[in-house]
């Protein structure tokens, strides 16, 4: 029946409206969650009026320093003055007499 089909086509355009969204925000920060903010919440929002920047109060920890080579070097320097006898003349003595 014509009706019907005219029936459909009007509910279609009755869905509710498209610009309002609903976003993951923080709730300390109040921007847009990322992957690091421990607490967030599901806010509604009209198109436009939504933060359009994450949250920067929650965010990855800062990458380990790159291991210094030298600073090691530094580091094991005590234990090498302990291995490493500090006399060196004593020997040579040594194999002096023997
Ligand atoms: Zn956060």
């Amino acid at each position: 029946m014509m009706m019907d089909i005219h029936d459909e086509m009007e509910a279609k355009d009755f869905q509710k409206p498209s610009d309002i969204i609903t976003e993951t925000v923080c709730i300390s920060s109040g921007l847009l969650a990322n992957r690091y903010c421990n607490r967030t919440r599901q806010e509604v929002f009209i198109l436009g009026t939504e933060p359009d920047r994450y949250c920067r109060v929650h965010r990855a920890p800062p990458p380990p320093p790159p291991p210094d080579p030298e600073e090691k070097e530094e580091a094991g320097d005590e234990s090498e003055n302990q291995q490493d006898p500090p006399v060196s003349e004593e020997r040579l003595e040594t194999t002096d007499e023997e």
